[in-house]
């Protein structure tokens, strides 16, 4: 249920209503907007008598929310919600990078690829520490050592780091981390999608392989439901019935969720498709559909990777599509800070 509070409302009178709110077993989330404050009210709501709070003087209009998900939901919070990441901003008209390797593979290689995506334009580091692999043979990831060469590689450059977060176990191990990354495979891993909510932390929730838009956004709200607002979507494609790429980016999503959510959306082209030569084309498409940031898998030596290769792109070709971003940001209303 969402209360629309009357423009130049007395402040004690709606305080006096918060708490009459909270004093029923509800929690509010105050949205204060430049023409109207929108007060969320999250619970159970079947016990609120609408037709008394609309007799209240300082209200405008009191509606019930349909949709399943209510912190996540634009009704409930119509401002875009801006996510600061050591000062880089993710929402309204900025627009973010975030490049890397999949996997942390050597500090070497790590801070050279730190280096030259931030010189290409990036403003935060992603690399995998825990990956998760479909085969149990496969690479790894160098788990609590690649933390801490991408907590080193976060002290050489500067840059704000991202890493996916798998169980419940390594919250512990993720303290430096600035920006948390829960994976499609673990995007209705309900449990873990409670515990990074406490984190206190932000977080990169990334689409799941084959869920719907509402599935995905009631992900979001577990997450919030614990008290974390600060939550950036990550669309990476979605399975189809299409072979020749990984998974198909689903770009109609992004301005969709614009509508739906005040949440920022950012997109991943590089497991999107599974191919490295459709980076740049799949980059630019999310620019104009106005994607509020990307996120780029990038590599010194993209055949001798030792995740996800066939995605990455190198670091003189991460630098080409960033000077074709800025060209185009103006058309889409945005900045990169
Ligand atoms: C990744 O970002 O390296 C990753 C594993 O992505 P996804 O969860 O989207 O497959
Ligand atoms: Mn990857």
């Amino acid at each position: 249920m969402i209360i629309v509070v009357k423009k130049g409302s007395d402040k004690k009178q709606v305080d006096n209503l918060l708490k009459w709110i909270t004093h029923q077993g509800l929690k509010v989330d105050v949205s204060v907007g430049d023409n109207s404050t929108v007060i969320g009210l999250v619970g159970d709501t079947s016990k609120i008598d609408i037709d008394l709070v609309h007799s209240m003087d300082i209200v405008d209009t009191v509606k019930r929310i349909q949709e399943p998900y209510k912190c996540a939901n634009r009704k409930f919070h119509p401002e875009d919600t801006i996510v600061d990441i050591g000062g880089h901003k993710f929402g309204g008209d900025n627009f973010q990078i975030i490049a890397g390797p999949c996997s942390i593979e050597s500090e070497k290689q790590i801070i050279g690829i730190a280096e030259a995506v931030k010189k290409a334009g990036a403003n935060l580091l992603r690399g995998g520490a825990f990956k998760p692999r479909t085969s149990p043979y496969a690479f790894q990831g160098l788990r609590e050592n690649g933390l801490d060469l991408l907590v080193k590689a976060k002290q050489e450059t500067g840059m704000p780091i991202v890493t996916e977060l798998m169980s419940i176990r390594h919250i512990d191990l993720f303290k430096d981390v600035d920006l948390v990354q829960i994976g499609a495979r673990n995007m209705q891993n309900f449990e873990l999608l409670k515990e990074v909510g406490r984190m206190g932390k932000p977080v990169l929730l990334k689409r799941g392989l084959a869920n719907t838009i509402e599935e995905w956004l009631m992900s979001a709200e577990y997450i919030m439901s614990e008290g974390c607002k600060d939550i950036i979507l990550c669309e990476r494609g979605i399975r189809t019935f299409e072979p020749l790429t990984r998974n198909t980016l689903d770009l109609s999503a992004i301005p969709l969720l614009k509508e739906l959510t005040h949440l920022p959306v950012i997109v991943d082209p590089s497991h999107a498709s599974g191919l490295s030569r459709l980076v740049k084309p799949l980059s630019l498409a999310a620019v104009g559909v106005g994607a509020d940031g990307l996120m780029v898998e990038v590599h010194n030596d993209p055949p001798h990777a030792l995740c996800d290769g066939a995605q990455s792109i190198r670091p003189e070709q991460f630098a080409d599509i960033v000077s074709r971003i800025d060209i185009m940001l103006p058309l889409v209303n945005k900045v990169k800070k």
